[in-house]
């Protein structure tokens, strides 16, 4: 490809609107263009690089014994009712009628499609275990479409489903898949850790995410790790042993009262003007679920994952109350206490406790009267027969690692991949079975694969560039090498750049000749913007046969010889094979 040809137009600024990194530069190096909320083009460079990516997922699917096929985008309303998710899936599920009235949904994931798919097909024991995949685009109407391609709202993903006869079939192909992601994000010169996490709107019961780890604000989701031991797992799966048990407020409380505790509507204002550590609190939370008020008690110096307590409810949509809800909230339940004196006490509604409220002995808690608190609590003086108790609870750093009992650490992560086994989530409702050697009717046992192909391409952005730009792995950059006469003008510069360029070609290189004439300045900050992995600078030392030869990840510069130069690029491509 000749640079004066390329379908490129590099930008002098980042984009306005470009939080993260990933955005910043792709945008900048012309590889995307916003066409609308969550919504890019992808352009030639863009798109080289996405289809290498694919290649290695399709590679690696195939290799791992899947086959591929590929589903429709639009899909009948129909489908999702069997399934119960047309209810379920909330608002990222992007509804539309066709010309006919008929309800119809824009792809956001693929169960039910394959599904129905498979129970037309596999019918007998004899065909299972089978794994099935595609390369797709999918729609979300995501709530905050942000960060460019790592959350868009139209983006591609690699999704696969396996049908069998048993759980042990099922862990089989999980950790089959799991090896595969290994394989591919290794490939793509990703390091990523396998994490526990939450099953999420696709349900199920074990999953783990592929995540790359990260110091940047692109990284949405917390994953608390230990050092000593394999135990990996995202914020709204961790769990850990705390440091201190029962907490018990005895020596701060001889009896049980209630006290005043004027215009304090914070725990650290409540705990200082009663001067006690906030563990002895127990701190009541009001949050709206799916349009029902839920309180959920935790230890005060503690905080509630909004996830679990969604979990916990068995909801769709969690968000914390606003103060005019908690007014009307509690309006309905007799009192009139604001925020920072609400507590469980009379009150009707769903009430959930995070464990940590099991050893509480003695404590403060809020009676819903304002500026008053009770002291020397327990449950039983709350009036509360039985409390439904759950882990709410976000793990902190440094709390105790569940498996081994070392500190936990935390780190930010990009989910590129996640796992999930499904079980009869899907065939049951849908009434997908086969017919099994003792010829009863059994629903498959599934899981569930997905990585997200442009996120992926986007994370490995955020792991690999430098303030002038990309530094794409070999394997996934849009071209292998770009070679830069600094003078178009100059007959031997030209011609041996000519020269180096055809034979990379002829030896399956995928080569950009810089032939424009610009300023060398020019050239070289483009190339480092748009990430080739090597540059060929042929200059004026072009007289005594040397060429530079510039490595993108290291910014290592050697001197050499044409041939050598083309040498090392043949050899480095085909070590990547
Ligand atoms: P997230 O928690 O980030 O929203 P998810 O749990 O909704 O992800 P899945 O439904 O399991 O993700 O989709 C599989 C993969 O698709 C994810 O691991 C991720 O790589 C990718 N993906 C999901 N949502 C988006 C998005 N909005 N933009 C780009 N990629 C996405
Ligand atoms: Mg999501």
């Amino acid at each position: 490809m000749k640079m004066s040809k390329l379908f490129v137009q590099t930008l002098r600024e980042f984009p306005s609107d470009a939080e993260v990194i990933s955005h910043k530069m792709l945008a900048r190096a012309g590889y995307i263009r916003k066409l609308t909320s969550g919504v890019y083009n992808y352009l030639p460079l863009m798109w080289r690089v996405l289809k290498k990516v694919e290649n290695i997922v399709r590679d690696e699917m195939d290799k791992a014994g899947a086959q591929e096929l590929l589903m429709p985008f639009v899909q009948p309303k129909e489908l999702w009712v069997e399934s119960g998710r047309w209810e379920a899936y909330g608002k990222e599920l992007m509804r539309l009628k066709d010309r006919h009235n008929r309800e119809m949904c824009l792809g956001p994931t693929h169960e039910e499609i394959i599904t129905a798919v498979a129970r037309d097909v596999l019918k007998s024991y004899k065909q299972l275990p089978t794994n099935l995949y595609q390369i797709q685009s999918k729609f979300r109407d995501e709530v905050r479409p942000r960060f460019g391609l790592l959350r868009g709202r139209e983006f591609i993903m690699k999704d696969a489903y396996s049908f069998g006869t048993s759980q042990e079939e099922l862990e089989k192909e999980y950790e089959n898949m799991a090896q595969a992601y290994r394989n591919i994000f290794k490939r793509c010169g990703l390091e990523t850790k396998m994490v526990q996490s939450d099953s999420g709107a696709i349900g199920g019961n074990v999953s783990h995410e592929f995540m790359v780890i990260t110091t940047t604000d692109a990284g949405e989701n917390d994953v608390f790790y230990c050092d000593d031991c394999d135990y990996a797992a995202n914020s709204n799966h961790a769990v850990s042993n705390l440091p201190e048990a029962v907490i018990d407020g005895k020596e701060y409380f001889k009896e049980t009262k209630v006290v005043d505790t004027p215009n304090t509507h914070s725990i650290e204002e409540l705990s200082e003007f009663l001067k006690i550590p906030s563990t002895l609190i127990l701190k009541s939370l009001v949050y709206i679920i799916d349009k029902n008020p839920v309180l959920a008690l935790i230890r005060a110096d503690k905080a509630v994952e909004e996830t679990k307590l969604l979990n916990a409810v068995g909801g769709i949509e969690i968000r914390i109350a606003t103060s005019g809800e908690i007014g009307e909230i509690m309006k309905e339940n007799g009192f009139n206490a604001i925020p920072g004196f609400i507590g469980p006490k009379g009150m009707k509604l769903t009430i959930i406790a995070d464990n940590t409220v099991k050893n509480m002995k003695n404590f403060v808690v809020g009676i819903n009267q304002n500026d008053v608190h009770m002291v020397g609590a327990n449950l039983s003086d709350l009036g509360i027969d039985e409390l439904k108790y759950e882990d709410l609870r976000l793990v902190e750093a440094g709390e105790y690692c569940p498996q081994c009992g070392r500190p936990l650490k935390v780190t930010r992560g990009i989910e590129v991949g996640n796992i999930f086994q499904l079980g009869t989530k899907y065939s049951k409702p849908m009434n997908a079975v086969y017919s099994d050697v003792d010829g009863k009717l059994k629903p498959y046992i599934m899981g569930c694969y997905g990585i997200g192909i442009s996120r992926t391409a986007a994370a490995a952005v955020e792991a690999h560039h430098d303030e002038h730009g990309i530094k794409w792995p070999l394997a996934i950059a849009p071209y292998h090498v770009v070679i830069v006469p600094v003078s178009t003008k100059d007959e031997l510069q030209m011609s041996t750049a000519e020269k180096m360029y055809k034979e990379l070609l002829s030896n399956g290189i995928e080569a950009v000749l810089d032939d424009r004439d610009e300023r060398a300045g020019v050239k070289f900050k483009d190339a480092d913007l748009i990430g080739f992995p090597y540059r060929i600078t042929v200059g004026k030392t072009i007289t005594e046969g040397n060429i530079e030869f510039v490595t993108r990840q290291t910014n290592e510069k050697t001197t050499m010889k044409p041939d050598e130069a083309v040498k090392t690029v043949i050899e480095a491509v085909k070590n990547i094979k």
